[in-house]
């Protein structure tokens, strides 16, 4: 179970990361630039797929949040959330390395995700 949940996020980084990807090619376009057309295709594509493999609970969450930061989906890093510098107590710590949920940062609700 654990393996599944650790899926989840890391189906959820790669997301974010395509998004990123795809968010610059945007400015890029609007700044009045060429942009590669196949190579942006295949960025969606490969978005498409990845999305089908997440819980649709998570991705609505991920789309809300992705709203509302640049990045819904931030490390932790010596029990610091690294999206809002805010402390992340210690039973959500405990709760991350172990638990079966995606978990969100109390202060801020960006997806946490644990630096090993
Ligand atoms: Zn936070």
């Amino acid at each position: 179970m654990v393996e599944k949940i650790k899926t989840q996020i890391e189906f959820l980084v790669a997301l974010q990361d395509l998004d990123i990807m795809l968010k610059e090619i945007a400015e890029v376009k609007e700044l009045g630039f060429e942009v590669n057309a196949e190579g942006a295709a295949t960025l969606t594509r490969a978005r498409a797929e990845l999305v089908q493999n997440i819980k649709k609970q998570l991705l609505t969450n991920y789309e809300r949040l992705r709203g509302r930061y640049k990045r819904a989906i931030v490390p932790v890093k010596e029990d610091t959330c690294l999206g809002c510098f805010m402390r992340v107590p210690t039973s959500i710590t405990a709760q991350g390395r172990t638990d079966m949920e995606v978990l969100s940062c109390e202060n801020c609700g960006r997806i946490l995700y644990w630096l090993s």
